[in-house]
């Protein structure tokens, strides 16, 4: 069980951030926000993949300008992501829910002063963004690199700076395209100060190794209960993204709004067409809600093992399947039945991935005693 970190609760349009809300996953638009036929199109799409909150560059007018008509269309919070024009934040903030700013390139204090009372004025949350790439002079003199240290004393520093004008509306992300610094760094900073943190690797790349390197980073912060938004930097269509971080939190427990689907390699031992198999299942459940672990393996070796772990549980026999439900085996179906069967399971279940069918008593409270028993059965048919 992963005990979460405690942090303040930060209020970001109609949700909230830290504290005792789940964790938040966020993306960005990769198109110029001034398209607004782009722009509109992505938007749209992420919420469709659930993403809970957009972020936009707002690096000039134009993008300032396009502004309240994205956030008309817009269903969940919209965050102006601003750099080195401190005029393009004090416009965003008369439209968006949260900022982001670069300490590092804003513009100094005074210019930083101004945004931070222009959000405490209109309740808008701030995100300090620090980052590897952009950090200020005084700390790359100072450490000779932009290490964790550095970058957490770059962070606490403006912490503490926009606390002395009395805000507090603020979350702080500590990135860095290398994961051991990124990981680092916020471990650091998570000993030091309770404001929610925005989990990324940044610049992480594209395609399956932008992917490894973010869940491999944000995976060894979720582990020790740091993190409070993430978002998962990947070069292409952002709407890619948003299932990686979920994903994230499901494997790791801490957020599971579909099934989860456990499946064998398959080996020499295999009985049945375990790829076919999986592939004909994620099909069939696209869609569904349930968030129940479903385990499909190819054969006795773990199996039954498997399906006592599961909530609903196949293993491969010679053409056959044996269904498990918590562990207790409930139908033996011919393989080309079998998918028809998870289908058809899944309906005893509900939103919350309880069991609603007729023998829910039974299963919730001896299924898994139950299990021992009937695995035994399942092995001696299949070895007789
Ligand atoms: S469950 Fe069976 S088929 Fe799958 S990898 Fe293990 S031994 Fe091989």
């Amino acid at each position: 069980m992963i005990e979460r970190r405690k942090t303040r609760e930060v209020r970001i349009g109609n949700i909230g951030v830290g504290g005792s809300q789940d964790i938040r996953v966020q993306s960005m638009t990769s198109c110029h926000t001034w398209d607004l036929e782009k722009t509109l199109d992505q938007v749209r799409r992420l919420e469709a993949a659930e993403c809970e909150m957009i972020r936009v560059t707002v690096n000039d007018k134009n993008a300032l300008e396009a502004l309240p008509e994205i956030k008309k269309h817009m269903s969940v919070p919209l965050i102006a992501d601003i750099h080195f024009n401190y005029r393009m934040a004090l416009g965003a903030v008369e439209v968006a829910d949260k900022i982001r700013v670069n300490p590092g390139n804003i513009g100094g204090y005074d210019r930083l002063k101004e945004v931070v009372n222009k959000c405490k004025d209109k309740g808008v949350a701030m995100r300090i963004g620090v980052n590897a790439g952009s950090l200020e002079k005084e700390f790359l003199d100072k450490y000779g690199w932009p290490t964790p240290e550095a970058m957490v004393e770059s962070a606490l520093r403006h912490v503490e700076y926009c606390e002395g004008l009395g805000y507090k509306d603020m979350v702080v992300s500590l990135k860095s395209s290398d994961v051991q610094t990124a990981v680092k760094s916020c471990q650091l900073f998570s000993k030091q100060c309770d404001y929610p943190i925005h989990l990324g690797i940044t610049e992480a790349g594209k395609g399956n190794y932008a992917m490894v390197k973010s869940s491999v980073g944000i995976g060894a912060l979720l582990l020790q209960g740091i993190g409070d938004t993430i978002r998962c930097s990947m070069v292409g269509d952002p709407v890619q993204e948003v299932p990686v971080i979920w994903d994230m939190l499901k494997c790791l427990g801490i957020r599971i709004r579909d099934p989860e689907i456990v499946a064998c390699p398959s080996c020499g031992r295999i009985e049945i067409d375990l790829d076919k198999l999986i592939t004909d299942v994620e099909t069939r459940l696209k869609g569904v809600k349930t968030p129940v672990k479903i385990s499909v393996l190819g054969c006795v070796v773990n199996g039954p093992g498997e399906a006592r772990e599961a909530d609903i549980g196949v293993a491969g026999g010679k053409g056959v399947g044996y269904l498990y439900r918590r562990g207790v085996q409930v139908r033996r179906v011919n393989e080309s039945e079998i998918v028809d069967a998870v289908v058809d399971e899944l309906k005893n279940w509900d939103a919350n991935g309880n069991f609603i069918g007729e023998d829910a008593g039974e299963s919730h409270h001896s299924g898994k005693s139950q299990a021992a028993k009937k695995q035994e059965g399942l092995f001696s048919i299949l070895n007789g």
